[in-house]
């Protein structure tokens, strides 16, 4: 009597456990279509909710996953009008690869679908890209390794603090850009992102984070991008992209990680380069014009 007991308190718990996992999965589906319409605009949204295509941990499978979406916009990758037919394609990209942004909604509808509905604006994912972008611009023009960029901080600033920029020592501009850029993580990330421990199999408890939507799990990322004491810039010298950072470590949870394409870590640790432009450059810098130097002179 008491063993049965036992066994059906242990599996009641197992399934508390199991849902508050959850909270750490993001889910990418099978069949996503597009919407339009006057009233409500463009967007995506999942078209059939049974099917799950993979389930997996952004935090655990892309440490770059903040840095991926934050540089869709880099190169004229997105226009600045928001609903285009070239913002729709790059939204429904990144869809398919990563599954909807998911922000905005209410983290009780988000807990239960976990990737899966209301469905994405296209105005919305389109602006949080653009603030993405502009708060990872900022932040790299800011600590640039020689200086701030105060060419890259003044187009990034309203006008109002222009003057700011251009009439202060190098210390206070980064200081102050930082605080700007802060500002925006700390309103991103507020009640998005909460600690998570969960229990396994075995009996004992593993720890992970849970985030009420995709946007938040990203914008822990950048948190911790600028609390980052190790950052590693792109080799090319003439560019001061992040290619990496250090970053609490996220488990990834056991049966995530049996199953084929859910829990396959991504660490980029050698990454090097921002870009394949980039590590062009900079070979094309640094081994084949001395190169070709070299020979011209004897
Ligand atoms: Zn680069």
């Amino acid at each position: 009597m008491k063993a049965t007991k036992n066994k059906a308190l242990i599996r009641s718990t197992q399934s508390v456990a199991n849902e508050l996992m959850r909270a750490t999965k993001w889910a990418v589906f099978d069949d996503y279509r597009t919407y339009s319409g006057a009233s409500w605009g463009r967007g995506i949204y999942v078209y059939d909710l049974e099917g799950i295509d993979y389930e997996y941990q952004p935090l655990v499978r892309y440490p770059d996953l903040f840095l991926r979406f934050a540089r869709l916009a880099d190169n004229n990758g997105l226009d600045d009008e928001l609903e285009t037919e070239k913002n729709e394609a790059v939204a429904f990209e990144w869809v398919k690869s990563y599954g909807l942004l998911g922000g905005g909604a209410e983290a009780s509808v988000a807990m239960r679908t976990r990737g899966g509905e209301p469905g994405d604006s296209l105005r919305g994912f389109t602006s949080e890209a653009w603030a993405a972008h502009h708060t990872l611009k900022s932040y790299e023009a800011a600590t640039r390794p020689n200086g701030p960029d105060v060419e890259s901080l003044v187009k990034l600033t309203s006008e109002q603090d222009r003057d700011l920029i251009l009439n202060s020592a190098q210390e206070t501009v980064r200081e102050w850009a930082l605080w700007q850029v802060r500002l925006i993580i700390q309103s991103e990330i507020a009640g998005g992102v909460y600690p998570q421990v969960y229990r396994l199999a075995d009996g004992s408890c593993m720890q992970g984070l849970g985030f009420n939507s995709l946007l938040s799990a990203m914008w822990i990322q950048m948190f911790w991008l600028a609390a980052a004491d190790h950052v590693r810039r792109c080799k090319n010298q003439e560019c001061s992209r992040v290619v990496s950072f250090e970053q609490p470590q996220q488990q990834a949870h056991p049966e995530l990680r049996r199953s084929s394409r859910g829990g396959r870590y991504a660490t980029r640790e050698g990454k090097e380069f921002c870009s394949a432009t980039c590590r062009y450059s900079y070979h094309h810098l640094t081994v084949r014009k001395p190169k070709r130097q070299a020979k011209k002179t004897r």
